[in-house]
């Protein structure tokens, strides 16, 4: 059935680590074989064995408009018309930026970058610049991709494959880390009083997508909002995940947030390799040549990624997109929630608009330690019996799902028709 990825693994494995570019693609989170993807269109992935599936893992994220829009398709091929890279500054950079300004009021100035990675390394490093401090705090199961400083109690692959903390990375930089849980208010409190004005960032992501999708409990990031600005400490809104996704202006707008910085990717790149990091002016205007904190790049804002990001997002502001992944949401949640008492399953869904986790947990997930102590083996057998149903979840019980405005009412109901078989499978 899946013969020729398969062979593919095999070949993989002798010449890639995993046989894969990025860790959770091996499929070790749920037992089985990583499938091989030939093409893509609207919700519709294709393996290279032919066989069909739905699609919620949407490239983890940035597809919010599908596979190979044709609008976005073709904004990519005019641009490469026009020369794939100038090293140059072009006009379609000014208007990226000027949108991502005018949709999100704490960035003043933003650079654009090649991923998430280098947007919250970058950021950090304005954060700790400005402030002339040098320890950071971030929450456990979050994810900011792997630069060193923030490889400590990190989400995605790193939860998925249970690793500890990566070596390669300096102690004396992971010392630097201090790492408490999301949505715990007095250990918040007391770190604050223990570093006190000692903190250079807090990074977060506002709405947890890398330990699955975890929401911010009331009073949370207000407190944290608070303690930050007390302290003079830079809060960093890791929106890499939720930007453009919870709500066209990200969590930020969604919760009515001013962050100090933002950093931004996925979405922005409409599929493609961008990522963004910004915030006020005098910020911002450490970062060379305004001033002397050192980052470059010598594809940055380039104008494939550019292209393809500013047609995503003229496409998303169109009337009712919000709306409707918050209708198609809901109607899975319920449909999941649904067909997995009618088997007698006992899961969890944490929802926010179009990102969701289905947990198999019977209580409701709030931090890390409650994302660890779902039934990962369950979510693993679960997983590979949709996949056989044609229906493509992450491969992790730690990530996050995606529908996207190419998903239909129509696939939303065939979701939950293999989810409920899928649980039955389970029961047996
Ligand atoms: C995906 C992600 C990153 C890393 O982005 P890459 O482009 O994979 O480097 C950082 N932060 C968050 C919140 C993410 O979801």
């Amino acid at each position: 059935m899946r013969e020729k990825s398969k062979k593919l693994y095999e070949r993989a494995v002798k010449l890639m680590p995993g046989g894969v570019n990025s860790p959770v693609r091996a499929f070790r989170g749920v037992g089985g074989e990583p499938v091989f993807m030939a093409r893509g269109s609207g919700a519709r992935l294709t393996d290279v064995d032919g066989n069909e599936y739905l699609d919620y893992v949407m490239s983890w994220g940035p597809l919010i408009l599908g596979h190979a829009r044709p609008a976005v398709v073709e904004a990519i091929a005019r641009a490469a018309e026009k020369g794939t890279s100038f090293g140059a500054s072009t006009e379609a950079e000014v208007e990226l930026a000027a949108e991502i300004c005018r949709a999100y009021p704490s960035i003043e100035r933003v650079r654009l970058v090649n991923s998430g990675t280098e947007a919250t390394m970058s950021a950090l490093r304005v954060a700790r610049a400005w402030t002339g401090r040098e320890k950071i705090l971030k929450f456990e199961g979050c994810y900011h991709g792997h630069a060193d400083s923030l490889l400590v109690k990190a989400g995605s692959g790193v939860a998925t494959l249970g690793l500890p903390d990566s070596p390669g990375v300096p102690r004396a930089l992971a010392e630097l880390t201090v790492t408490i849980p999301f949505n715990d208010l007095k250990t918040l409190q007391e770190t604050f009083r223990l570093h006190r004005k000692q903190l250079a960032a807090a990074i977060v992501e506002p709405v947890v997508g890398n330990s699955g999708c975890i929401p911010p409990q009331a009073g949370f990031l207000d407190r944290l909002r608070e303690l930050t600005a007390e302290q003079g400490t830079v809060l960093i809104f890791d929106e890499v995940m939720t930007g453009f996704r919870v709500a066209y202006g990200g969590a930020q707008e969604r919760y009515r947030f001013r962050p100090d910085m933002t950093t931004l990717g996925k979405i922005i790149g409409g599929g493609l390799p961008v990522g963004a990091y910004g915030g006020s002016a005098k910020l911002m205007d450490q970062v060379a040549p305004a001033g002397p904190v050192y980052q470059a790049g010598t594809l940055s804002g380039n104008p494939l990624a550019v292209a393809a990001g500013l047609m995503t997002l003229e496409l998303l502001r169109q009337s009712g997109t919000y709306e409707k992944l918050e209708a198609l949401g809901a109607r899975l949640e319920a449909g999941l929630v649904e067909a997995a008492r009618a088997a007698s399953a006992p899961i969890t869904i944490s929802r926010v608009g179009s990102m969701f986790t289905l947990f198999f947990s019977a209580k409701p997930v709030t931090d890390y330690a409650a994302a660890k102590r779902a039934d990962a083996t369950r979510f693993g057998k679960f997983f590979r019996a949709l996949l056989d149903r044609g229906v493509y979840f992450p491969p992790s019980q730690f990530e996050a799902a995606f529908i996207s405005t190419a998903h239909t009412e129509a696939d939303i109901e065939q979701t939950i028709r293999a989810a409920a078989e899928a649980f039955r499978h389970l029961a047996d």
